[in-house]
């Protein structure tokens, strides 16, 4: 049986085709999220790279902050629940998921078998998330791709104590204008985004294994602030980004 999962974000679409549920066929990457061309690329590129028609998928869940509107999908669910399954499937030992996202960050509590116990979400600030490393990367001029190095060649990270996503622009502005090096300025971005997500997994009570999912996690200075603020190993999975279209792919299983 073949069963394919659509996540559709803020920021990238992914789509993962499973067969019985057990082999990866097909991961497709789109940056772009919902509203966008994102959607529909990675679904027909998903296809494409396994080899199959739509006929020959018993089942699309759609998941992710623009899974209402995604009309290929047979069923939707919340991007929490596919976090969790996705994660257990790549990391079987997980017991805490910690999930920075282009537009909200997340601590998921796992139980004994793996399945959500609870969780807690920020949705309604961008500091902590993924929107306020890209808007930090553009008053740097970096990608943000390239921050991870770049903390790692820090000698001495900045702090920036604004709590606030607009604020902590200006004081990005005013350290570089005062000749703070952009490594440090980036490693100290990145302790404030830990410390901001970290708050999420001590509330939810994170207990080991740890791991991060999201587009973010593959940020290597991100993992390791975390794993500094909470101190604890924390699991980053190569497929970090595909964790909610392989656990949607697995519900289409069921
Ligand atoms: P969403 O589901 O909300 O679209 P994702 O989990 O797909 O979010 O993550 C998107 C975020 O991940 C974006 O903010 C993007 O900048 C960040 N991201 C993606 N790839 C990388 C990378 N290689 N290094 C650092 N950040 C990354």
């Amino acid at each position: 049986m073949l069963t394919m999962g659509v996540d559709i974000g803020s920021t990238a679409s992914k789509a993962v085709i499973l067969e019985d549920g057990k082999r990866i066929m097909a991961r497709q990457l789109v940056a772009a999220g919902t509203g966008t061309r994102g959607p529909a690329e990675v679904y027909k590129k998903a296809l494409e790279e396994a080899g199959v028609e739509r006929s020959q998928i018993t089942r699309v869940v759609a998941t992710g902050y623009g899974r209402l509107n995604f009309a290929q999908a047979d069923r939707e669910l919340s991007e929490v629940s596919c976090h969790g399954k996705g994660m257990v499937f790549l990391c079987p030992q997980v017991r805490t998921v910690i999930d920075i996202g282009g537009q909200d960050a997340k601590a998921l509590l796992l139980d004994d078998w793996g399945y959500l116990d609870h969780f807690i979400m920020n949705d309604k600030c961008a500091a902590g998330t993924g929107r306020f490393l890209e808007a930090m990367s553009r008053v740097l001029d970096v990608q943000v791709e390239d921050m991870g190095m770049l903390s790692e060649r820090s000698q001495n990270p900045v702090s920036i104590s604004s709590t606030c996503a607009v604020f902590a622009e200006s004081e990005v502005i005013s350290r570089l204008s005062s000749g703070e090096t952009v490594e440090d300025i980036v490693a100290g971005i990145h302790v404030s985004v830990a410390k901001k997500v970290s708050g999420l997994a001590v509330r939810v009570g994170y207990r080991p294994q740890v791991a991060m999912s999201g587009g973010v996690a593959k940020n290597r200075g991100i993992v390791r602030a975390m794993e500094q603020e909470l101190q604890c190993e924390i699991l980053v999975p190569e497929d970090c980004q595909m964790a909610g279209a392989i656990g949607a792919a697995l519900f289409a299983c069921q």
